[in-house]
């Protein structure tokens, strides 16, 4: 009975979080309660100083009722996401607001120096934050490779070229409890939170990656290996991929295939092709090409929404137009190619979506 009466607590407050704001009247209508418990439970969050209420919401048609709210300081939950270069830091607050954001060069190398130094920055940003340091629940922490969550591993990762490296001994110098996530993974929750659509994540960086999201969940696999959709071969024998194959699609749709163009640098290969350089207009136009036929595949697979994702992810909006046209030439059975997407949270991505598995936490821990 108690279970069943915090189970309903659980529910009313994540359900709050998900929704930004909403009313007792939606809460009791959406997720099937009573009133009376609901106005209950409501009552307690807020005394709780969980959740406020502040002015009017807006609900359909019958007058206006107290909009309900998380209140924005009654957690936190840190994000880190772990690149070849760089670090990007993210605090989220529990009404899942990104608070402050940081992004900054460090190379990483699987050395004492480096955690120790990658511990200072996230203690300094934390600091600077402003968030009571009792109130901060976790450390996500996102990496470019397989990551086996319950041992605090990171199985291997190209992109920083290591295997086996485990985090558990970070303890000490991340001072808070942490968990491990595929930065494909993450970015995939980050654009898919709290939406109620299947949809399949496609990430676009220094290698291609992606997740599957299905019935409000990832799907993992069977070996954690989901999702590895830049090793589906888009070629028979076509270009050497680095996992040792031909004709991967990585090696057709990564980031490099075009900042190769420009010393390592997409933010001036897209410069480039707005001033219509003829190589950058070449390469981009190849690159489309191929990008048809994976999306095309990643359509005919999951028959959802395609999110495009990762470094290019965020520099495509503007040329969706022409990658669906190229689009429909492979796929018969659509009539547009309105599933096509792009995400909302362009670098932050990973780092932000890694912090939800806290945000959760916090509510499933309710009393
Ligand atoms: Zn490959």
């Amino acid at each position: 009975m108690k279970e069943i009466k915090r189970n309903n607590k659980v529910r009313i407050a994540k359900f709050i979080s998900q929704k930004g704001v909403t009313s007792k009247a939606e809460i009791a209508a959406e997720l099937g309660l009573s009133m009376p418990t609901t106005l209950q439970n409501v009552r307690e969050l807020a005394d709780g100083g969980v959740i406020q209420e502040n002015g009017a919401y807006e609900s359909t048609g019958g007058r206006k009722a107290k909009a309900l709210s998380i209140s924005p300081d009654v957690g936190y939950a840190g994000g880190l996401d772990i690149t070849a270069n760089h670090i990007t830091l993210v605090l989220v607050n529990m009404k899942r607001e990104l608070v402050c954001k940081e992004r900054l060069k460090l190379s990483y190398e699987n050395t004492f120096a480096y955690y120790e130094e990658m511990g200072k920055h996230l203690h300094s940003f934390l600091d600077r934050s402003g968030a009571e340091k009792e109130k901060i629940v976790g450390i996500g922490i996102s990496l470019p490779g397989f990551v086996k969550k319950d041992e605090q591993l990171l199985l291997s990762s190209h992109v920083l070229n290591v295997r086996n490296v485990s985090f558990k001994n970070l303890e000490k110098i991340i001072g808070y409890p942490f968990s491990l996530e595929n930065d494909a993974n993450s970015a995939a929750y980050a654009e898919l939170t709290g939406s109620s659509r299947n949809t399949v994540y496609l990430s676009l960086s220094s290698t291609v990656g992606g997740a599957v999201y299905l019935y409000d969940r990832l799907y993992q696999g069977e070996n954690f290996k989901s999702g590895e959709f830049g090793h589906m071969v888009i070629e028979r024998d076509g270009r050497p991929c680095y996992c040792g194959k031909k004709g991967c699609a990585d090696a057709y749709c990564s980031a490099k295939v075009l900042q190769k163009l420009t010393d390592d640098n997409l933010e001036e290969f897209f410069r480039r092709l707005g001033e219509k350089d003829q190589k950058c207009l070449q390469a981009w136009e190849e690159y489309l090409e191929y990008l048809a036929v994976v999306v095309s595949n990643l359509r005919m697979a999951f028959d959802c929404d395609i999110i495009l994702g990762g470094y290019v992810g965020g520099y495509m909006e503007e040329y969706l137009p022409v990658l669906g046209r190229k689009l429909m030439k492979y796929n018969q059975f659509d009539l547009d190619t309105s599933y096509l997407k792009t995400g909302k949270y362009k670098l932050e991505s990973s780092a932000y979506g890694v912090t939800m598995d806290f945000v959760e936490k916090f509510f499933d821990s309710l009393e």
